[in-house]
């Protein structure tokens, strides 16, 4: 369907066509019909999902059509938990009223107060702001958000996760009660907070299903004994070419801290840590070196890379199985861009075989097992079970396709919720410091028990 297909004014269709958007995207065709109808939503998608157009399209839409009688403060308000975000939602904006004369500004820290405040002073419509300098700009008075109608929580999940939520409550108390509001986020809020259902009235879920890794980007499993799992790493960052852009993911901060200066030795690539021992300007600032190409290779926990939305990356490593198949998806689509080939390796030990297996089955593919030629796996009865995951190989059983041998252990009962949760929930502080918890130990219980096909001898 082409947008003129909604009831939009002709100069935000205009701008639209420059945008060279020629038809809607899923999000799009689910948000939009309801944001014009006025209702409040809760959308739980991506970044890359076209999220930013579905709120602004209607927003723009609003501005233009509402009573006219006070202009001078703004009438829209897009909440973001970082300033790249608000920088880009902006531009956002920009290209979609080009046509419209509707005014915004980005309002965020780490910059001098005057440009921002005499955008303010000058009349905008919309507002994009982080929470801190948007406080702090009410506090000196430089922004009245009374006629604030519209109003939208971009990366919810985010800006919760990042500690902002007192902050977050302060602005809801600063707009007024009578208002449309949107909520976005990577992760449901139900499972998040309380506290986001309590912002926004009878509310439209919109949860987007998740899109599959592009094929152009090559997925490998690697068993691998615990112990062995750095040297292994080692090992296949040192073969491998074409190394450009690098995300290797660990569970530990520690473990970050350690590998970070080997990897960086070893590669030559600069390199940088991201682990919640860093301060959130740090964090942000490593980010942006790494997404400007200063720093090259990326050592994260999964805490610090929460939303962490760097495009292009030529590698993502992930030295455990990530915790559920939308981080797995999330952080693997995050190569390949733009046709460009892009390797993603997840290393396995024997005990996320479980957790690796459902994955698949929940993606409904399989993903090639790998074991490097030459590499001394430890003989233990745990890389026995490894070696049993590469199809073909060994005993007859070890070809039967995986889903087949893994569905007497795994089958009847996913870790996995059907919206791709695991089932126990967890919080950061279990994800970084304590990894056995949770669903995935339930995950790894379900093999002890039965023991893997494997196990069984005649
Ligand atoms: P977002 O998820 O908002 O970060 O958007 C991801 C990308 O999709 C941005 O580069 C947008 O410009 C682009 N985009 C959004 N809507 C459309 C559309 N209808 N057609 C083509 N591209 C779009």
């Amino acid at each position: 369907m082409p947008f003129s297909d909604f009831p939009l004014s002709p100069k935000l269709l205009a701008s639209i066509a420059d945008a060279g958007f020629a038809e809607p995207l899923p999000i799009q065709v689910r948000v939009v019909p309801a944001l014009l109808e006025g209702r409040d939503v809760i959308v739980c998608s991506q970044t890359g999902s076209g999220k930013t157009a579905a709120f602004l399209i209607p927003i723009i839409e609003g501005l233009l059509t509402a009573p006219k009688a006070r202009r001078i403060h703004p009438r829209a308000l897009v909440l973001v938990p970082t300033r790249e975000l608000a920088v880009q939602v902006n531009g956002h904006f920009e290209m979609l009223a080009a046509h419209t004369g509707l005014k915004s500004v980005a309002v965020f820290g780490g910059v001098d107060h005057g440009p921002q405040e005499r955008a303010l002073q000058d009349g905008v419509a919309l507002v994009v702001a982080t929470p801190g300098r948007l406080l702090e700009q009410l506090d000196r008075g430089a922004i009245k958000l009374r006629d604030v109608a519209f109003f939208v929580i971009d990366e919810a999940d985010r800006l919760f996760d990042a500690g902002f939520q007192p902050e977050v409550r302060r602005v809801v108390d600063a707009v007024p009660e009578r208002r449309q509001t949107m909520l976005f986020s990577a992760t449901m809020p139900g499972e998040m907070s309380r506290f986001a259902h309590s912002i926004v009235t009878e509310p439209e879920i919109v949860k987007l299903g998740l899109v599959a890794p592009p094929s152009q980007i090559k997925e490998s499993f690697w068993p691998v004994p615990e112990p062995q799992k750095l040297d292994l790493l080692m090992r296949l960052l040192a073969e491998e070419k074409g190394l450009e852009k690098v995300i290797v993911f660990v569970r530990q901060r520690a473990r970050a801290r350690m590998l970070a200066p080997e990897l960086a030795r070893l590669t030559n690539l600069p390199t940088a840590e991201l682990h919640a021992d860093l301060s959130q300007a740090e964090r942000l600032d490593t980010i942006g070196k790494f997404r400007s190409g200063e720093v090259r290779l990326l050592v994260a926990t999964d805490v610090a890379s929460r939303g962490l939305d760097i495009e292009e990356l030529t590698h993502v490593v992930n030295v455990d199985v990530p915790d559920t198949p939308d981080d797995y998806v999330h952080r693997v689509g995050r190569t390949g861009r733009v046709d460009r080939s892009g390797v993603a390796i997840t290393l396995v030990s024997p005990r996320e075989l479980a957790l690796a297996a459902s994955l698949e089955e929940f993606l409904r593919r399989k993903i090639p097992w790998q074991r490097l030629a030459g590499f001394p796996y430890a003989p233990e009865e745990e890389t026995g079970a490894a070696k049993q995951l590469i199809p073909g190989k060994r005993r007859r059983r070890a070809a039967q396709p995986l889903d087949q041998r893994e569905t007497s252990s795994t089958k009847k009962e996913s870790p996995f919720t059907r919206s791709g949760k695991l089932k126990k929930k967890h919080t950061d502080a279990d994800f970084e410091e304590k990894p056995r918890r949770g669903g995935r130990k339930r995950a790894e219980k379900k093999i002890k028990g039965k023991k893997l096909p494997h196990q069984r001898r005649k």
